[in-house]
């Protein structure tokens, strides 16, 4: 089922055992990556069985944590489409563009595809209850999977996050916390919670998990371009469990041999009220410097600091790619111009990916010949009071 073989940290290289709950390195506090017996992987399997599979992110089961099937929560995630987006690529001036459209998983977002593997595999090695902070979209994810495995859940998030995220929590039988702050204050009192009870935190990054879940995006775009990976990627980035995972999962790629080395180079866009990342990307700063004051209608983007701070900004450098940060009002224009252009609902922080590969054009950073891949990280239809700015901002086609 799984050639999980141990845990490394990916900053001081120490490693230790997969088969029991493990959160951070427990000598210097930084992520840890599950890894893999790729040699025998190598040996053993072979890339063209992956296609012909059920498409949702259990296909590559044996590249997934998980070590017993029974243990499998599925809502059908992954397997999503990468669908072409010609029109909108015309108003860009941008030849070969796709939008990889994740609005389509369980939930209605791609935090269906980190929580589908992290609850599946804290279930298995025996965890009594769980605990997430979130801007919104995780813990309506970890509520999901939670309620399939038939464990309890506490969230934690922001007050003021979506009506949608509260209420698909607790519909899904999950208690719900609202908190005055932002996810960095709802991840210290999910931390406590999960101390007192004994229960089990999911947050980004401080599990090794969620980022396996994630990784199958890259998996998925590798498979969907026939075995080849795109020029350029514009990712939608808070905590950055997407853009580490889809890294990580390139490198396996070229471990198994199932692609070569190239990469396409990786751009995190973030919204201007809140840019940690693109801040220290551009200081050429090692490590991202908390965000004050973190102001955005994009939820998932409202992420003032981040563990894995580190990997996002060797990926940017080693990729050749680099940050952009777009304002809410950019992004309002890119839900509606989507929408009209390709009749693609996406969410706030999808439709900042659209606004960035725009200035990249503009600035020169992209150019229009590349292959160009824009991540929908949600589905619009959650983000209902941006979805009504959107839509009055949307003439009719004539
Ligand atoms: C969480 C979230 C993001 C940011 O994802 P990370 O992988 O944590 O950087 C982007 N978009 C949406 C809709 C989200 O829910
Ligand atoms: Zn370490």
């Amino acid at each position: 089922m799984s050639y999980l073989t141990h845990l490394e940290c990916t900053a001081c290289g120490q490693t230790s055992s997969s088969d029991e709950l493990q959160t951070v390195c427990r000598s210097c506090g930084k992520v840890l990556y599950a890894r893999y017996d790729l040699a025998r992987a190598r040996r053993e399997l072979d890339r063209g069985a992956f296609a012909g599979r059920p498409p949702t992110l259990w296909r590559w089961h044996e590249l997934l944590p998980v070590r017993d099937p029974a243990h499998v929560l599925t809502l059908g995630e992954g397997g999503t489409p990468l669908l072409p987006a010609p029109r909108l690529g015309a108003e860009l001036a941008c030849d070969r563009l796709f939008i990889k459209e994740e609005g389509l998983n369980p939930t209605g977002t791609f935090k269906a595809r980190g929580m589908a593997v992290a609850v599946s595999r804290a279930r298995e090695l025996g965890v009594p209850g769980l605990v997430a902070p979130t801007a919104g979209n995780a813990g309506g994810a970890m509520a999901a999977y939670a309620a399939r495995a038939g464990l309890p859940a506490h969230v934690f998030m922001p007050q003021d996050a979506p009506e949608a995220n509260k209420l698909e929590a607790q519909v899904c039988g999950a208690e719900v916390h609202l908190v005055a702050g932002l996810i960095t204050d709802a991840g210290r009192l999910a931390r406590e919670k999960a101390k007192a009870q004994g229960w089990f935190d999911v947050s980004t990054l401080r599990e090794p998990y969620r980022v396996e879940g994630k990784k199958t995006m890259g998996y998925e775009l590798a498979l969907q371009f026939g075995w080849e990976l795109p020029d350029a990627i514009l990712y939608p980035t808070g905590g950055g469990t997407g853009l580490v995972g889809m890294w990580k999962a390139f490198d396996e790629l070229e471990a198994l041999g199932w692609i070569g080395a190239r990469r396409p180079r990786m751009f995190a866009v973030q919204a201007t009220g809140c840019a940690p990342i693109v801040r220290a990307f551009a200081r050429g700063d090692r490590f991202a410097e908390t965000w004050e004051n973190a102001q955005t209608m994009a939820g998932g983007l409202r992420v003032p600091a981040a563990i894995g701070d580190y990997l996002m900004l060797d990926i940017l450098r080693q990729s050749g790619g680099g940050g952009v940060a777009v304002s809410d009002q950019e992004m309002l224009a890119a839900m509606s111009e989507v929408a009209r252009i390709e009749g693609v609902v996406v969410c706030p922080e999808g439709a900042a990916t659209v606004a960035g590969l725009r200035r990249l054009l503009q600035d020169g950073h992209l150019r229009g010949n590349e292959r160009i891949v824009v991540f929908n990280t949600g589905s619009g239809l959650k983000y209902l009071d941006q979805l009504r700015q959107a839509a009055g901002a949307s003439p009719a086609r004539a």
